[in-house]
């Protein structure tokens, strides 16, 4: 049985052409360059092995909030160890958010992100959810454009590459009482990375928990922090050493429909074309990749719609060919085909396990906006240098 959609998006944030240009948010962050920068040597080795998360530019952005300073102390400064009580109050309690999104070079050198305003407002959502101070959207993009500028040189241009930016923010309070920590620090990493598929566009096989549960009803699903990730290693380990390379997540309340992945939002495409994906229920993450892809379905007027998977209900479609393709996205991968889906119980195909036409059109389309190559009619992409 499938419910229609709950509405719950509540992240709009400004838009490229509503935000001010780069350059002039970027003195909001003012630069303490780097006195001893990434040689020719080091640089070379980096950009020629591109990999994910492992290696960091020169410079990393930061602020610090206090309650009776508000945030202060904005600057871009070399990238390296923090200073930390052991006390620290995210040490103890996890109380930390998270946003991701990635800076793409065009070919014509200049570099642009997509829809910074999106993970402005959801780094405040994510903010109000774990009781930590919001950070004007703005400066949330300021700090992007700042970095960007100082680091400008890791921005990679082989196709499929770009600058992994990572803000985050800690309670760093040296108190170990239970309250929300008066004193936090916003920073900005950043990571040069490759093509996510290193060996082309590649189906995953997804292990369905039944076992374990992500999130549950009112407990932070809908906030992007590092909790909930590590919720989702120990499913996600066993899940690997069965031979899976990803987890799908139920809903805690009932565990019959589908969530999401640890870090990707999960779709269904029809035989018919009609396109499904679980509506936000504030267990569910809401992810600019699923946004966008339902506002580019909608308007390709495809039929298009947000509700309940039934996790019997979908293996039966599956097994009848009903459903004829499955995919994740997130910023990282963008689009990952699912080619399978099992669990206690069950093992199904998907379709022959190979990416289908919607699949593949969609990570085209989105990757082409991104990388310039198609027009950005949405206004989605910021330009950062
Ligand atoms: C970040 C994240 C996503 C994907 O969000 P995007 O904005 O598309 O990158 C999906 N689910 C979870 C749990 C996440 O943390």
């Amino acid at each position: 049985m499938s419910t229609s959609s709950d509405q719950l998006s509540t992240l709009t944030g400004p838009t490229a052409a509503e935000l001010p240009a780069a350059a002039d948010l970027a003195t909001r962050f003012p630069l303490t360059a780097n006195a001893a920068p990434a040689g020719e040597d080091a640089y070379s080795a980096v950009m020629d092995n591109l990999s994910f998360g492992v290696s960091f530019t020169d410079h990393m952005a930061r602020a610090t909030w206090t309650p009776r300073e508000g945030w202060h102390g904005h600057r871009v400064e070399a990238f390296g160890p923090l200073t930390l009580s052991p006390a620290a109050a995210v040490l103890h309690y996890g109380q930390e958010i998270f946003e991701g999104l990635k800076a793409y070079r065009h070919a014509d050198g200049s570099v642009w992100t997509f829809r910074p305003g999106f993970n402005a407002a959801r780094f405040n959502a994510s903010a109000r959810r774990l009781a930590m101070p919001e950070l004007p959207e703005e400066d949330f993009v300021a700090s992007l454009a700042a970095l960007v500028a100082a680091d400008a040189r890791w921005v990679p241009s082989v196709p499929g590459s770009s600058l992994y930016l990572r803000p985050f923010a800690i309670a760093t309070e040296p108190f170990l009482g239970v309250r929300s920590a008066h004193q936090v620090e916003y920073l900005l990493i950043a990571s040069p990375v490759g093509p996510y598929f290193a060996h082309g566009f590649e189906p995953v096989a997804i292990w369905v928990a039944e076992d374990y549960h992500r999130v549950g009803p009112g407990g932070m699903g809908a906030a992007k922090t590092g909790g909930n990730y590590a919720a989702s290693l120990l499913p996600q380990q066993e899940a690997y050493e069965k031979g899976f390379e990803q987890v799908c997540f139920l809903d805690a309340a009932t565990g019959t429909h589908l969530e999401e992945l640890g870090g990707m939002n999960v779709f269904a495409v029809g035989a018919d074309g009609t396109v499904r994906t679980p509506s936000l229920t504030g267990t569910i993450l809401e992810g600019g990749t699923r946004g966008s892809i339902l506002q580019l379905l909608r308007e390709s007027g495809r039929k298009v719609s947000e509700e309940t998977i039934n996790l019997a209900e979908l293996l039966e479609q599956i097994r009848s060919g009903e459903v004829s393709e499955m995919f994740a996205c997130g910023t990282a991968a963008v689009i990952t085909p699912i080619g399978r889906l099992a669990g206690s119980g069950f093992d199904v195909t998907v379709a022959d396990g190979r990416p289908g036409a919607v699949t593949s059109g969609l990570y085209a389309e989105l990757t082409d906006i991104q990388y310039g190559v198609r027009p950005d009619t949405h206004d989605w992409m910021y330009r950062l240098a």
